[in-house]
Order: C-alpha cells, then structure tokens, then sequence
C-alpha cells in the first residue's frame, strides 16, 4: 500500500521536474530573444519578452525549491518502528518506541503486574495513511 503511493509522488515529481525545466527552457529562449530584439532595435517586444522570461524563471525556480522542501519533509516523515512488550504469564502488552538492541524474544524488565520477565514480541514499522495533497 505505501510502497504503492510512494511510487506514485516519485512518478508525480519527475513529471513536476520535467514541466519546471521546460519552462526554464523557455523563459530563456525568451531572454535570448528579448537580447535579440533590442539589438534590432525593437525595444517593446525586447521588455516584453524580458518580463516573460524573468517571471518564466522565476516561477520554475520556486516551484523546484518547494518541491525540495517537500522531499525533505518527506524524509522526516518515516514511519516509526515500534516494539510490542508482553508478558507471557499475565498476558499484558505494552506497545514503546523501538530503541537500539531491541530484537524478538529479548528479555526485558519484570512485568508490571506479576514481575515475570517480559518478553518482545514483535517489532514493526507503524504506518501512517496521511493525507496526501498536492499543490501546483
Ligand atoms: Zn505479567
């Protein structure tokens, strides 16, 4: 399931990526242009294309910095690993973040309630669905 959407943003980014270098492309054509122009002495259509290109360049280069920003805060949104804590004679269960040197059947602590050992049981990535959106 996540692995799925995952791939989905990536495919979405480098679709983003490819729009955002076209229209850098553009805007400088259209400065190579507007150089053009006002060596031939057209000078509104050389403003004209100026303004465009720089609004071009800019528009792209925003849109590449909020998409790093994005895949930045991506990063530091990894699922938590977690670490399931049960006690094999009361059955009770305590669910804690995973800490270095946590493995299965490790022993730990006695057991709140009957001071039998406790034992881990499980340790698995928390997966959280959040919403998802996208902003052009
Ligand atoms: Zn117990």
């Amino acid at each position: 399931m996540s692995q799925n959407s995952s791939t989905a943003s990536k495919r979405i980014s480098t679709y983003l990526m490819m729009i955002v270098l076209i229209v850098l492309a553009l805007s400088i054509v259209s400065l190579l242009l507007s150089v053009n122009a006002f060596i031939a002495g057209n000078q509104m259509l050389a403003g004209f294309l100026l303004v465009i290109g720089f609004i071009a360049m800019s528009l792209s280069i925003y849109v590449l910095l909020q998409s790093r920003k994005r895949a930045a805060s991506m990063k530091i949104e990894a699922p938590k690993v977690m670490t399931t804590i049960e006690c094999k004679k009361c059955n009770f269960k305590s669910v804690r973040e995973f800490q270095r040197g946590d493995f299965v059947f490790k022993d730990l602590d006695p057991c709140q309630k009957c001071n039998e050992k406790m034992l881990i049981t499980a340790i698995y990535k928390e997966v959280k669905e959040k919403e998802k959106t996208y902003r052009f």
